[in-house]
Parts: structure tokens; C-alpha cells; sequence
């Protein structure tokens, strides 16, 4: 693990040779291990010869495509630090993190030059914008490709140097960038590989963001450390993600709860054969055990895995083994990794160290945890204490076994008359409803002042005389008095992250 991020990776890739690494999964194009190795070492060489420094960071712009992987790995092995962008973010949001993150080059693609170009005249500018397709007037990485340059010998010390500044997914405020070393991201690939043994022939579906930690580790890092197949997927479209589990046969999934929901829910599913699904893995929201159990059913696979973990913890500590998959309580998000430490303590006393099943705030330590947030060392000190506990500001209790469960994140918690509610159950909850397709919670303050529980519900198509009081009543019918909705609200769809999770705040603003 104490290699630099590309040798971490790819190091293995001259055993794999002509092993596809990448496949497009709209239009086939396949880049083989041999391919990826060397094109990546070309594309340091001349981004070098470009002006590329250590030190430097470069902005990465780009929907998931076969040439994602390249352009990161070429990017720190010239030196620099990646900070990945949003590929649908706005100009003013591009700017803001090409601002924050000091970021002096930006790799994009040609379908979305004009935003980058936008970003960057607003930033000040940059050195130089290089596409990793074709467009008039820019280097590309294709080009490159041809380049005599040598190889550029930058001397990275894996403890220090930064590798990503990836974004939080911005749920609960404004995203903050977050350093992480080299060292930290190859100790968390280490850390995981044991609960999900991977190697070639696993064919993964790449359809969750690659500029998002989640996608970055789950399915590039990881699977390209072992010799597995990724096929890429540059949006999520069901019928698209389905035809692409069929045709390129794919042996794992990882996803997060609204595809899990899509995959239980949909009848499109239906359409399609999927038995070359060994298994599915969820992470990066809550996911209810009622709905992991009716998408696996429904698909003929193992019980679904979860895992947990954050931006800032490079990003695991809780996973579902593949071989305790059946064994695994409903609803765990996993068991600790090794060479990490938890403690789970009360709400009201962080210094109060809670027993088996007892919820509480999920305090992390060990080799994972970030090097801090970039040019916010205020909020650094206020997630990381001085033993070097992150605090995580989830709420979670482990059973006697040391599976994790995660409840809520600790500002989400609704605080009605002295209980908490969680809004996490009442959704899931309010999914198992056959005539309510998604829904969100959050607690809104009512004319006394009291915060209640409000739901945002979407209707089936086949449902639309769902009326407020049904929902009420069926919530009603089956959580304690306390927990009951107060409110309801129909939309047409409930606002999400790019990495799955509800956006409580833009409801709580809408309220
Ligand atoms: P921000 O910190 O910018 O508000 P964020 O916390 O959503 O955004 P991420 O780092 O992408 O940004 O997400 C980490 C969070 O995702 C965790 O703190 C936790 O709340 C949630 N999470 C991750 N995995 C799970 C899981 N398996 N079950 C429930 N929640 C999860
Ligand atoms: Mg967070």
C-alpha cells in the first residue's frame, strides 16, 4: 500500500495484459490492461512536458467514459492531484471548485468544453484545457498518446501527497473538498479487498460516478487493481442499465438505494435476463432491509450487501463479506475492516461510550480517515478530535456480532415533542406502500412551533388518487404514535445527490 496510487492500481496490469479493462457500454469500445498501463505512463509524459508540476492540481471533468481511469492515473503520475468534477454542474459551480481547490488545468471532454471553458474564464483562468476526445484548438489526451516525451520522474511520498480532492456529495451544506493521500486511498482498497474478492472475469457495471469516492473506489480502483472487467455507463438510464447487464453479462453490481428501488419496483426489469448477476452491493445511503430483500428476491440473487463509509474516510469501514452475505443480519450495513477502530457514543455525551444495540453518534479512527479538508482547517478540527476520532455525524448501534446499523444522520434526526424520528424509517416505511413510488421525510415546524415529520410522496402511475390521509393512516397504522406523519406532500420526484442520497435541505427549503 505504500505505493502511489497509479503503481497501486496498476501494477498488476502487465499480468493482465490483453484483459479488457474498460468496455464503453453504449458503443463497445474496449481499452485492455496492456492499453491502460501504457497509455496512461504516454499521457503523463506529455502533460509533463505541458507544464504539469507536483504539487499541481488538475481538474477532471468527464462523465464516466473508458478514458476516466487514464487521465486520473496519468494525472498523479506526473504528479499532480486530481479533483474530480461534476459533469453536469453549472459554469459558477465548476468555478467555485476550480477556486477552492486552486486547481491550474483542467482534462474535460468535447460535449462539455463550453462549460469548462465558461468555469475557467470565471476562476481567472487556468494553464490549459485538455479534452480527452477531439476538439479544434485543444491538446488531446488521444494525441498524446504519440508523444516522445520521457517519462516524468516525480519523487511522490505516498503519506503526504495528496492524489484526490474528491467533493462531499454536498448533502447537508456546501461540498467540501477533501485531501486525500496516496496512501490512504491504496490502504482502503487493501482494508476492502478481503470482504470482496475480485479478479478477472468479474465483469462490473461502472454506472455510479467516477468523480464521486464511491464510484472512484468501488468501480475503478478496485476492480482495476484486480484484473476485473469494467463496462461504463456515462449516465443512469434503467432500460440502458439493464441492457447492459445482459449484453456485457455482468457478474456485480454496485449501486446505491434508488437503483435498488428501480430494480425492485420497475416492470422493465422484468425484460431483461439478468441471471449473470452473482451479487449487488449498496452503499452511500440508507437502504431499508424490506426493499434489499424484495430486489434480491425479485432477481434471484444472494441478499443484498451494504456498505458504509464517507468522502472523508477514503471511503470504507463497513462492508457485508461476499461470503456472509446470507448469514448477515437484514438491514447491516456490514462489519468493521481491519486496522480500523469504532466507538459508538450518546448523543447528549460524546465521552459516553454506548453498549450492543444501543444508537449513538459512529465515531471512526484509523489509516482512512483524511488528511483534512482543503483550506477549511476549522471544520477539519470539527470532524476530527484530538485522539483522531472522525466524528461522523451518523447515528448507528452494532449487535453483539459487530454488525453496523446506520439509523440517520444525526441533523436529521426530527425532534418530536422529546422523541427522535428517524426520517430514514418512515421512508422506508412509506415505500412499502404498492401505490407510493418514492418518498422523503424531513421535519418542518408546525404553528405551535413543534417539529413534525412531513412526507414528500410520489404516487405510482397507477395510483393517482393516493389521497393524504391514506398515507397518513398507513403510516399510522404501523409505527408508534410519535412516529406518525403530520404532513403530506405529492411531487413528481424527489430530489437526490448524484450519489443517491435524498437532499433533505432542498425540501426543507421548498417547506
Ligand atoms: P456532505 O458531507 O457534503 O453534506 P455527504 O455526507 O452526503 O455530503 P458523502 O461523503 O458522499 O457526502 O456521504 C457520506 C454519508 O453517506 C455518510 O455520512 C452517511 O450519512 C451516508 N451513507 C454512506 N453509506 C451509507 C449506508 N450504507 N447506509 C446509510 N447511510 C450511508
Ligand atoms: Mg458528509
Amino acid at each position: 500500500v505504500d505505493l502511489p496510487i497509479h503503481e497501486a492500481v496498476l501494477g498488476g496490469a502487465a499480468e493482465f495484459g490483453d484483459t479488457p479493462a474498460l468496455i464503453d457500454g453504449t458503443d463497445g469500445t474496449t481499452l485492455t490492461y496492456e492499453q491502460v498501463d501504457r497509455f496512461h505512463r504516454r499521457i503523463a509524459a506529455a502533460l509533463a512536458e505541458a507544464g504539469v508540476r507536483k504539487g499541481d492540481v488538475v481538474a477532471l471533468h468527464s462523465p464516466n467514459t473508458v478514458a476516466f481511469p487514464t487521465a486520473f492515473y496519468a494525472a498523479t503520475r506526473a504528479g499532480a492531484s486530481v479533483t474530480t468534477v461534476h459533469p453536469l454542474c453549472t459554469p459558477e459551480e465548476f468555478a467555485r471548485q476550480l477556486g477552492d481547490s486552486a486547481a491550474r488545468w483542467i482534462v474535460t471532454v468535447s460535449p462539455l468544453l463550453e462549460v469548462a471553458r465558461r468555469a475557467a474564464e470565471l476562476a481567472g483562468g487556468v494553464e490549459e484545457i485538455f479534452v480527452c476526445d477531439s476538439a479544434p484548438g485543444h491538446r488531446s489526451l488521444i494525441d498524446m498518446l504519440a508523444s516522445t516525451a520521457p517519462e516524468p520522474r516525480v519523487g511522490i511520498d505516498p503519506a503526504e501527497d495528496v492524489a484526490a480532492l474528491p467533493y462531499s456529495s454536498g448533502t447537508t451544506g456546501v461540498p467540501k473538498g477533501v485531501m486525500l493521500t496516496h496512501r490512504q486511498i491504496a490502504t482502503n482498497l487493501a482494508q476492502l479487498e478481503p470482504a470482496v474478492p475480485a479478479g478477472p472475469g468479474d465483469r462490473i457495471l461502472a454506472v455510479l460516478p467516477f468523480f464521486h469516492i464511491y464510484g472512484l473506489t468501488a468501480l475503478m480502483n478496485a476492480p482495476l487493481r484486480k484484473g476485473c472487467t469494467v463496462v461504463v455507463l456515462p449516465r443512469f438510464d434503467l432500460e440502458t442499465f439493464l441492457a447492459a447487464i445482459q449484453n456485457h453479462r455482468i457478474t456485480a453490481l454496485y449501486v446505491a438505494p434508488p437503483i435498488v428501488l428501480a430494480l425492485a419496483k420497475h416492470p422493465a426489469v422484468e425484460n431483461y435476463d439478468l441471471s449473470s448477476l452473482k451479487y449487488l452491493i449498496s452503499a452511500a445511503a440508507p437502504l431499508d432491509a424490506r426493499l434489499a430483500a424484495a430486489c434480491s428476491q425479485r432477481l434471484d440473487l444472494p441478499p443484498i450487501g451494504q456498505a458504509y463509509g464517507m468522502t472523508e474516510l477514503s471511503p470504507g469501514t463497513h462492508v457485508v463479506p461476499l461470503d456472509a452475505m446470507r448469514e448477515a443480519p437484514p438491514g447491516t450495513v456490514g462489519k468493521l475492516i481491519a486496522g480500523t477502530e469504532m466507538r459508538i457514543v450518546s448523543l447528549d455525551d460524546p465521552d459516553e461510550d454506548l453498549g450492543v444495540r444501543e444508537a449513538g453518534e459512529i465515531l471512526i479512527r484509523g489509516p482512512q480517515v483524511m488528511k483534512g479538508y482543503l483550506r477549511r482547517p476549522e471544520d477539519t478540527a470539527a470532524l476530527i478530535d484530538k485522539d483522531g476520532w472522525l466524528h461522523t455525524g451518523d447515528v448507528g448501534y452494532a449487535d453483539a456480532d459487530g454488525w453496523l446499523f446506520v439509523v440517520d444522520r444525526v441533523k436529521e434526526l426530527i425532534k418530536y415533542k422529546g422523541f427522535q424520528v428517524a426520517p430514514a424509517e418512515l421512508e422506508a416505511l412509506l415505500l412499502t406502500h404498492p401505490g407510493i413510488a418514492d418518498a422523503a421525510v424531513i421535519g418542518v415546524h408546525d404553528d405551535n412551533g413543534n417539529e413534525i415529520p412531513r412526507a414528500y410522496v410520489v404516487r405510482q402511475p397507477s395510483a393517482a388518487d393516493l389521497s393524504e390521509g391514506e398515507v397518513m393512516m398507513y403510516v399510522a397504522e404501523r409505527v408508534a404514535p410519535y412516529k406518525r406523519i403530520r404532513q403530506v406532500a405529492f411531487i413528481d420526484g424527489v430530489p437526490r445527490a448524484a450519489s443517491g442520497k435524498i437532499l433533505r435541505r432542498e425540501l426543507r427549503e421548498r417547506a
